[in-house]
């Protein structure tokens, strides 16, 4: 067992009571969003994508990079438009209200309020040539509409919530002065300023460190306690969703493949393609191989016919090349979207 697995099994047990326990409720609901490249061209680059996401629960959505998953996330907070991408269709339901619907004015009560967003490079996240501390204290004087006084006392609050030193010092660093790890807390404290319901975090730790990436998971899932908060956690990383996630979506090249809690996806993948992710994990055994993935994600300009994964799939029949496999159910709380998913049912023989 390797490092990562053995992250991933400490941490199913405790998040299967989570699970249990867990409100239902979606927060989020996205409803076949479609979200195509540039004005006229019929390339998708999110395609017929259906996902929820319950009132505190860790989503991860895990894919390759370009299979769509920082798009989504974009789309989710109209922010599509700077990257020449648009939505041809679809719903994004948020506490029942479409987001797709609201007025330019209505956004500022959304975006960075009721739905913040952590970003991979904390370090691009914030301004260089702002204190850090009034990074914080900006968010509240523009979204609570704080006086400066109370701006400052409740940054210093954040800071230390988030877990930084000294934070009477650090309040008046600039970000060039601070590590990887300090730069991503502040830009966690400025996320939480509002007290968001959804937290979208788009690969937070993968430009830290491992020693510090733990933290920060540890971080963000004691504040997703605290405060009953939805995160979408985006990431490609598998030890990462077993240390914080409840529920995991992979994506493939613009779809969704498969959905379902951690264990079910962890344990007994039914989509090839996660399968292969899974697989792909480096193991640490003295001579282990290194299993790869073989191919690469198609070009969505020219993508092939029927099911996308095709020309990588081991388990690909005719049909495959030819047909769009449903979304199906295969257990309770677990759906993939593959015509030979019961050949990777536990017991199963594996491909010939
Ligand atoms: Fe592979 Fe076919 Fe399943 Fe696609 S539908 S993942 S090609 S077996």
């Amino acid at each position: 067992m390797n490092c990562r697995e053995l992250t991933i099994q400490l941490f199913l047990f405790p998040f299967s009571i989570t699970l249990l326990s867990m409100e239902s409720e979606p927060l989020l609901r996205i409803e076949d969003l479609e979200v195509g490249l540039g004005r006229n061209s019929g390339t998708r680059v999110v395609d017929g994508l259906t996902l929820e996401i319950r009132k505190g629960e860790i989503l991860a959505l895990v894919g390759e990079s370009g299979s769509g998953k920082t798009v989504t996330a974009l789309a989710l907070l109209n922010l599509l438009a700077e990257q020449d991408l648009r939505i041809v269709s679809g719903r994004i339901l948020f506490k029942g209200r479409d987001l797709r619907t609201l007025p330019p004015r209505e956004w500022q009560q959304v975006r960075g309020k009721q739905i913040a967003m952590v970003f991979q490079e904390p370090g691009a996240a914030l301004n260089p040539v702002i204190r850090c501390g009034d990074q914080i204290g900006e968010v509240l004087v523009w979204h609570e509409r704080l006086n400066a006084t109370a701006a400052r006392g409740r940054a210093l609050e954040l800071m230390q919530e988030v877990g930084l030193p000294d934070v009477q010092d650090l309040y008046r660093s600039y970000p060039h002065q601070l590590s990887g790890g300090m730069k991503q807390r502040i830009h966690l404290a400025m996320a939480l300023a509002c007290n968001p319901e959804l937290l979208i975090a788009d690969e937070p730790t993968s430009a830290l460190d491992v020693t510090v990436e733990a933290q920060i998971l540890e971080l963000i899932r004691r504040q997703q306690e605290k405060r009953r908060l939805s995160v979408l956690l985006i990431t490609h990383d598998f030890g990462v969703v077993g240390a914080v996630a409840e529920r995991v979506a992979v994506m493939y090249a613009s779809r969704i493949v498969e959905v379902g809690s951690v264990r079910q996806i962890l344990k007994a993948p039914r989509h090839p393609y996660t399968l292969g992710l899974l697989q792909s994990i480096p193991r640490i055994e003295p001579g282990g191989a290194l299993r790869t993935l073989p191919g690469q994600i198609p070009d969505l300009t020219r993508p092939p016919g029927g099911c996308y994964f095709h020309p990588r799939c081991a388990y690909a029949i005719d049909r495959c090349r030819r047909e769009r496999p449903p979304f199906e159910e295969v257990e309770p709380g677990h759906r993939t979207a593959c015509f030979e998913h019961a050949r990777l049912a536990p017991m199963s023989a594996p491909p010939a």
